[in-house]
This record gives C-alpha cells, sequence and structure tokens, in this order.
C-alpha cells in the first residue's frame, strides 16, 4: 500500500498546492472526510469549508470555496472556484467582502439573494480558517 499521497488544489487563478501528503481532511457536502494512502477512488462536491493536511510534522490549513474533491489510491484533486493557505488569508478583506454582502442584502429586492448570502459565507469560513494557522 502507498503511503504518501499527492494532494494538489488546482482553481482557476492556477496551481495553489501541489505535495505528497500523509493524509488530509476536507468539506465534503455530506461533512467532512478524511483521506489516507491507499484510500478506495471516489468522487464527491465539496462545500465551503476547510482543508487540512499532514505531512510529517507539518500540518496545513487551507480555506476552499466549494468544488470537487476526486479521490484514488495515490492522489487526490480538489478543483474549487478559490483556495488560500489560512496564513494567506486577508481578514479585512474578507471582513470587507462581508460587510458589502450584507449591504446588497438588506436592499431587499432587486439584488442576487444567492449571490449574496454565498459571498457571505466565503467571508464568514476564510475569518474562522485565518484563525488557524498550520505548522511546519
Ligand atoms: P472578494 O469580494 O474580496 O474578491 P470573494 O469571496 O468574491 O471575495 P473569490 O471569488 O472567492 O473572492 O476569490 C477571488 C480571488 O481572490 C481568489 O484568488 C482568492 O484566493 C482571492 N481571495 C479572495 N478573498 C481573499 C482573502 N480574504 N484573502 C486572500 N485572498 C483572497
Amino acid at each position: 500500500m502507498e503511503d504518501k499521497l499527492r494532494l494538489e488544489i488546482v482553481t482557476p487563478y492556477g496551481l495553489v498546492f501541489s505535495d505528497d501528503v500523509d493524509e488530509f481532511t476536507a468539506t465534503g457536502s455530506e461533512g467532512e472526510f478524511g483521506v489516507l494512502p491507499g484510500h478506495a477512488p471516489f468522487l464527491t462536491t465539496l462545500k465551503v469549508g476547510m482543508l487540512t493536511y499532514k505531512k510529517g510534522s507539518e500540518t496545513g490549513i487551507f480555506f476552499v470555496s466549494g468544488g470537487y474533491a476526486e479521490v484514488g489510491p495515490d492522489k487526490a484533486t480538489i478543483l474549487a472556484d478559490s483556495s488560500e493557505r489560512a496564513e494567506d488569508i486577508d481578514v479585512e478583506r474578507a471582513k470587507a467582502a462581508m460587510k458589502r454582502a450584507e449591504e446588497r442584502l438588506k436592499q431587499a429586492e432587486k439584488i442576487d439573494f444567492a449571490r449574496a448570502t454565498a459571498a457571505i459565507e466565503r467571508s464568514t469560513i476564510r475569518i474562522q480558517v485565518a484563525e488557524k494557522k498550520g505548522s511546519k
């Protein structure tokens, strides 16, 4: 059985992460799941949430905006609209995005409700993820 798993996080902005890890957890639509090397293949949708990985004594923590996870025995690909490491999250920017979306929601009618609530979800989770830090 393989003892490492290649984890890749891909967004339209580029390859966010690619490395061999010991395990990772991500936020599936049905809840958090964990993957170890040698896992049976599966495909799942993700919701806005956190992804963590372990590689030896190193822990990495990412914000993932939702998307898909394709898992195989020796490789997992996360396809997301956006993703950043916890340490790279600009909390002021997330707070500003949340404020903008909240203002839009107050305008009742002529707004895209789903878009505003999705923006609030992204900013809320970004702020939560930013409070967590990985370790090397
Ligand atoms: P904003 O309105 O601030 O752009 P958003 O939720 O609409 O927020 P996204 O569409 O999810 O932003 O992401 C656009 C790009 O900006 C992606 O590359 C994402 O990684 C980056 N990004 C968005 N918000 C932050 C943040 N608070 N800190 C760091 N990078 C961010």
